[in-house]
């Protein structure tokens, strides 16, 4: 197992064109316990000088680093991830769509790897109080829905945000299938998706970052939770957290509140 310098961070970054990851890049580059050892991307040419590679088996062979952090697609995610941690890198991954047997599968390969690695649906401090508050809102309030609303080239719906939220709450509200009994669509998907018996919608605007909302309802009354991510800067200071802290532990961790204090 490599022995990380937390003085120096050596960091790669898959998804570095993307718009998530030029803010990755810059947040790295203006770091000073950070350093940039290389940036993944399909539209790249692989250039050992300028540190830009076309694939991540390329960037791992010519550089030594020691967190991979990966905002790229749903399809390529697990890939990149598998290939980092049987390389020794400790991958920090905000890319949505890993199902929770692909979590358990790559939690068994970080332990035997003897590595950490995070991955979370939100790197946003508000987003994750936003859950949180969501959550102990439902053992009191079990009638929610939940409305995610994203940028329109989103690939992926819903969010992991919406699908973490909703794992939250369906652990602590009492079970029930909400709507009226015998309630039917006239326009298939009017009601949106189904998780244990409440409904998430999925909202995609160009204009539109990252936001959510958790409405729940009860008799004469009604609470909303909102968060908005109105730059993607507001993911940093999570990414910066997972960055300088995957080396702590061995395995997946799934959510940034985990090593929030
Ligand atoms: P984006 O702008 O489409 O960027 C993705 C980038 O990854 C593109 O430049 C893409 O290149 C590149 N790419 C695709 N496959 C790759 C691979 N195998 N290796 C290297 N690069 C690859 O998307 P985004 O808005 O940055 O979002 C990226 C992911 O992060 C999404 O899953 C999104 O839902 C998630 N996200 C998470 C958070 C969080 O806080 N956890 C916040 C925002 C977004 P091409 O375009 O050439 O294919």
């Amino acid at each position: 197992m490599r022995v990380i310098d937390l003085a120096n961070i050596k960091v790669l970054v898959a998804g570095a064109k993307g718009k998530m990851g030029q803010e990755v890049v810059r947040l790295v580059e203006n770091s000073q316990d950070l350093e940039l050892v290389g940036s993944i991307d399909h539209i790249l040419v692989t250039d050992a000088e300028n540190k830009e590679f076309s694939n991540l088996a390329d960037a791992i062979k010519m550089t030594a680093a020691d967190v991979l952090v990966d905002f790229t697609t749903p399809t390529s995610v697990k890939a990149n991830m598998e290939l980092a941690l049987r390389s020794g890198i400790s991958p920090v991954v905000g890319t949505t769509g890993l199902s929770s047997t692909d979590l358990d599968e790559l939690d068994e390969l970080a332990k035997a790897s003897g590595i950490g690695g995070l991955v979370a649906p939100n790197f946003a401090i508000g987003a994750v109080l936003m859950m949180r508050f969501a959550e102990q809102a439902s053992k009191y309030l079990p009638n929610v829905e939940i409305i995610e609303l994203h940028h329109d080239q989103k690939l992926d719906a819903p969010s992991g945000t919406a699908i973490k939220t909703a794992e939250l709450i369906a652990n602590q509200r009492q079970a029930k299938e909400q709507g009226a009994k015998g309630e039917s669509e006239t326009l298939v998907g009017a009601r949106g998706a189904n998780y244990a018996g409440f409904r998430i919608h999925s909202i995609r605007l160009p204009g539109l970052v990252a936001h959510q909302e958790v409405i729940f309802g009860a008799v004469g009354q009604t609470l909303t939770i909102r968060h908005d991510s109105i730059n993607r800067e507001s993911f940093m200071p999570g990414v910066y957290l997972a960055i300088t802290k995957v080396k702590e532990f061995k395995g997946i961790i799934y959510g940034l509140e985990r090593i929030m204090d």
